[in-house]
């Protein structure tokens, strides 16, 4: 039987994405089954046109008005239970489902894996494009696979944890095989016991500020919900994405050529004897924290993030992320760069 995903022509991307930008999509499908999906890469518009997987548009900045291609927008449904013993559980997702839902469903069902990625905005099947993370916990850690569809082939193939090339904010499907597959769904293995991870971030001084010795997992669950609501600006009220640019990684050397001049300098440690500075800091340090125009701006409560205060469009933001760089890049020697996908 055919299920032809409904198309269609002219859609604002508005809604689609959380910065607000108006975009124009030339065609735009929605996906509710994998089969629609089946069907549209055979279609005569998907062979004449480019296209953009979207989900929900919480990492991604429309540069310009319209989107000259097609639109393939992912809202499939479904949890399953794959496996279940006393000490562990196989769970799949498909990637329409709401990361944040799916999140709660797996705290309020007593699992270990996931609780430190709370109200991460954002659905099911984009969160390991950038393998998504947040008070010392990603995605990798619990994931086992994913299932992807070619977009040229329409082959159907499994990502293995090892295939997919994780690291920080990265994955194979951001790299080599960008826009080549859409993932479909991810399955993950989470724990009936664990230990909970509260030295990020300031989840110790929340818990004890409100009388929490020995929380359990919703009480970690929505102690995270709220430190990330006083901390980021809402999307409905501020259009943003969250970070925009990456912690850059940066030579020991260097680190302490820039400790000399900044004492206080934080930092972390990063890969290969590398050493991760806070990009918020940097940024903050070059005077942007709270920097507006009438349309876009720097929040003032976390210079890592750019808001959209509205009727600006995504070329605002461009310019203004690259302003912020060449000012890093001239006081700290610097180059950071975008978490956020430009499209
Ligand atoms: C307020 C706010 C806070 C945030 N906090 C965090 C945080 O703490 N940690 C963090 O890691 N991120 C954070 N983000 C970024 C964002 O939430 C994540 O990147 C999230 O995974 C994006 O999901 P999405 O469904 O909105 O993806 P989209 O923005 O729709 O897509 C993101 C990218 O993935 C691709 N893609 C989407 N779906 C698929 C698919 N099914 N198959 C293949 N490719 C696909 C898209 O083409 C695009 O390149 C934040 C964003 C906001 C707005």
């Amino acid at each position: 039987m055919c299920i032809f995903a409904p198309m269609k022509t002219n859609v604002n991307l508005q809604p689609y994405n959380s910065f607000g930008f108006n975009a124009i999509a030339k065609y735009f499908a929605e996906i509710n089954e994998i089969q629609q999906l089946e069907e549209l890469i055979i279609s005569d518009v998907f062979k004449n046109e480019k296209h953009l997987i979207l989900s929900g548009g919480n990492n991604i900045l429309f540069q310009s008005e319209f989107f000259d291609g097609l639109v393939i927008h992912i809202n499939t449904k479904g949890i399953k239970i794959l496996k279940e013993d006393e000490n562990e559980v196989v769970v799949r997702a498909q990637a329409g489902e709401d990361w944040p839902d799916f999140v709660r469903f797996t705290i309020e069902k007593g699992w270990f894996g996931l609780e430190n990625l709370a109200h991460i905005p954002g659905k099911v099947g984009a969160a390991p494009v950038q393998n998504i993370g947040a008070y010392g916990m990603e995605l990798k850690d619990s994931f086992l696979q994913c299932e992807a569809i070619h977009l040229e082939t329409g082959e159907k193939r499994v990502f293995k944890k090892e295939e997919c090339a994780f690291g920080y904010r990265n994955s194979i499907f951001k790299n080599e095989l960008k826009g080549q597959y859409v993932i479909t769904s991810l399955d993950f293995l989470l724990q009936k016991q664990a230990e909970l991870k509260l030295e990020y971030g300031n989840i110790k001084a929340y818990l004890s500020e409100h009388g929490i010795k020995n929380p359990t997992l919703l009480q970690l669950h929505d102690a995270i919900c709220a430190i990330r609501d006083a901390k980021l600006p809402d999307v409905k009220q501020i259009g943003n994405a969250g970070s925009f640019f990456k912690n850059p990684v940066i030579e020991k050397v260097q680190f302490e050529a820039l400790q000399k001049a900044y004492p206080n300098i934080p930092h972390y440690d990063g890969p290969n004897s590398k050493v991760k500075v806070p990009a918020g800091w940097l940024i903050e340090q070059a005077g942007w924290k709270g920097w507006r125009n009438e349309h876009v701006g720097v929040y003032d409560k976390q210079a890592l993030v750019l808001v959209h205060y509205g009727d600006g469009t995504g070329h605002d933001i461009v310019e203004l992320a690259q302003r912020i760089q060449a000012s890093v890049e001239a006081k700290f020697g610097i180059r950071i760069s975008p978490e956020v996908n430009f499209v």
